[in-house]
């Protein structure tokens, strides 16, 4: 099983120890900060591969800065899978244009290292998608997708290579069940969002990515298929987005 996105640096009080019943674990950056740990966790724990990317409320002014310092390591660390989270969201006052701005400079990331593109996208669905159009050849993944039905296909549509992540409010959530049925099975990865989004039994507790199990038990029953069979499918999924080989 492979939790495709979690948050497990200092700052989210990550518990130390091996992580069990796990093949990998995908450490999505929010921060620069965030991102050198994500970098040094990977490094001492083959379970681990990093993210590095600034989520759409960490933006600041200094556009430039922050997007070379990302690209500094993205040159020099070779173990990274994955730009972002970065994206767009739509909540408390934002400023809608650095989002954007941020939002783009990482999709360029992603595209110049060939990097899976991790998005967030919250409340903003229709301008995170009129953004990803405007590129070719995307490989990435719509993290915690609340885009509905009806914009499932313009996702598809993106490319070949566009995935959905689907996180534990799939356990309690009956709509989420109805887009798990929907969506092709070849375009589906499952992440916890660790330490947010606890599935069932363990909602309300911190949220780990030992959990990622009860995601996978429930995309089983809504497909009817064994967890062995389930898990291939999605791990194979996941292995493609991130490029995972070993
Ligand atoms: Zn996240």
């Amino acid at each position: 099983m492979i939790d495709t996105h979690a948050h497990l640096t200092s700052r989210f009080n990550r518990e130390t120890g091996d992580i069990d019943g796990v093949d990998y674990v995908i450490l999505a950056g929010s921060s620069f900060v965030d991102s050198i740990e994500n970098i040094k966790l990977a490094k001492n724990d083959k379970k681990l591969l990093a993210g590095v990317g600034i989520h759409p409320q960490e933006v600041s002014k200094e556009v430039d800065e922050a997007i070379n310092n990302l690209d500094k390591l993205l040159i020099e660390n070779k173990n990274i899978v994955a730009v972002g989270e970065c994206g767009l969201e739509y909540v408390d006052q934002i400023d809608k244009d650095l989002q954007v701005k941020f939002f783009e400079k990482q999709i360029e990331l992603s595209l110049k290292y060939d990097k899976a593109l991790i998005v967030h996208s919250r409340k903003a669905t229709d301008d995170t998608l009129e953004i990803l159009k405007k590129y070719q050849n995307l490989r990435g993944v719509i993290h915690c997708y609340s885009g509905g039905k009806k914009r499932i296909d313009q996702f598809l549509k993106l490319s070949r290579e566009w995935y959905f992540g689907i996180d534990g409010n799939l356990t309690y959530e009956s709509g989420l069940e109805e887009i798990v049925k929907f969506l092709p099975q070849d375009r589906l990865v499952l992440e916890t969002d660790s330490p947010f989004l606890t599935p069932i039994p363990h909602r309300g507790e911190k949220n780990r990515p030992e959990y990622i199990r009860y995601i996978y038990q429930k995309v089983s029953e809504i497909w009817g298929k064994s967890i062995k069979d389930t898990e291939n499918i999605i791990d194979d999924n996941a292995k493609k987005l991130f490029r995972i080989i070993r």
